[in-house]
């Protein structure tokens, strides 16, 4: 018996080689374009400073981060990260412009005060340096943007500053672009075109779903997020999974394991788990996974949520604890104290199991516990 194997209790093994292929599968798919690649929410919980190195050595050579909040930019920059960041929410404060003016940071217009702060800016707080701007226009979204018809205000008094750079980069954010049967993005897309086609700055539309299902939507800056973390951005039902998923050639950059710490033999009708949430209908064995919602695998994993063990699925079975969760090995079980399990990742992809805890990817990424121990191979 082995208590202290490699891995122990909750391990997130962040495979390198994975986010250099889901690179260059986002390269293919878009070869026209710059990368700004997304990596808000602790780089969608992969570690943000980690991310952020893997993306800037010269193999990949990304050519922008964008992130949320200025200080997600400032941890990049306090990690030695040189390289364009922007801001894609712009900034909250109009005193921000000077800490985006010292750190060198693009910011998002999204709104009037946005435009105002920038304007009327002092110079010598910018450091007398102009502000590299995207200009962000509601198609359709009706979250962050501008109106259409506010456009050539903005567009004309960002251009006429002294504080604002040349280009300035035009941009939209798509709402429906995992969804190929939604005729919104066409008609969100067709907007964005009319507003801009006569205006000679790069552009920007596409996130994940919008690079793998609309080039029209690709333009000079493209903004992948979930892809470049190898997960799918497309809505998918269960059944199709394994049709597309091969296509797009995304492999998961996480891979989440915990050990196996206890097996129990039970009974035919003997409970399992808080709330005796899940009764046995046979004799079997049950595995406990050092790994639980306190380290962020979901609560609302339901009975039957696939956990990878020892080369096969076994069902996840009663209540998802902080710390632990519990699995029927079967009657016939051979698993040892010390095998490791597969919460999601390589062999197990992370899209079945937001299936299965009614929730997406992205929240099961971002929600990665500070606790969970990080390999990188
Ligand atoms: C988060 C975000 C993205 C990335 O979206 P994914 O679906 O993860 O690719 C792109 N653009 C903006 C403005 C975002 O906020």
């Amino acid at each position: 018996m082995s208590l202290s194997p490699p891995i122990s209790s909750a391990t997130a093994i962040i495979d390198s080689q994975a986010l250099m292929n889901n690179f260059q599968q986002i390269k293919r798919l878009a070869p026209h374009s710059k990368i700004v690649a997304v990596l808000k929410a602790n780089g969608y919980g992969h570690g943000l400073a980690r991310i952020a190195k893997l993306l800037v050595q010269k193999q990949i050579a990304v050519d922008a981060l964008g992130v949320a909040r200025i200080d997600e930019a400032l941890a990049l920059r306090a990690a030695g990260i040189v390289q364009p960041i922007v801001l894609l929410e712009g900034v909250f404060s109009a005193e921000d412009l000077a800490i985006v003016a010292v750190n060198d940071l693009q910011v998002v217009v999204h709104n009037h005060q946005q435009l105002t702060a920038i304007l009327h800016a002092n110079p010598q707080q910018l450091l007398e340096k102009k502000l590299k701007v995207w200009l962000k226009i509601d198609t359709g979204m009706h979250r962050l943007g501008i109106a259409p018809q506010e456009f050539s205000r903005f567009y004309q008094q960002l251009k006429q500053s002294n504080n604002v750079s040349d280009p300035i980069v035009l941009m939209s954010h798509l709402a429906c672009a995992d969804d190929q049967q939604n005729s919104s993005t066409s008609t969100q897309l067709a907007l964005f075109a009319e507003i801009t086609s006569a205006i000679n700055e790069p552009k920007s539309c596409a996130n994940s779903a919008g690079i793998c299902i609309w080039s029209q939507s690709h333009y000079q800056w493209v903004r992948p997020g979930l892809m470049l973390y190898g997960v799918s951005p497309l809505a998918f039902k269960p059944a199709d999974f394994s049709h597309f998923k091969p296509q797009l050639n995304l492999a998961p950059v996480m891979t989440l394991q915990a050990s196996v710490i206890a097996i129990q033999k039970i009974k035919a009708g003997d409970f399992v788990g808080y709330g005796n949430n899940w009764q046995s209908s046979q004799d079997t064995h049950i595995g406990v996974i050092a790994i639980g919602y306190g380290d962020g695998y979901p609560r609302h994993a339901e009975n039957g949520t696939p956990v990878l063990l020892n080369n096969r699925i076994v069902p996840l079975v009663g209540r998802v604890s902080m710390d632990m969760i519990t699995v029927d090995l079967g009657n016939n079980s051979q698993d040892k104290l010390g095998d490791i399990a597969t919460l999601w990742g390589n062999g197990l992809p992370v899209e079945i199991i937001a299936n299965h805890a009614s929730t997406i990817p992205y929240e099961l990424l971002c929600n990665i516990k500070p606790r969970v121990r990080f390999i990188v191979k």
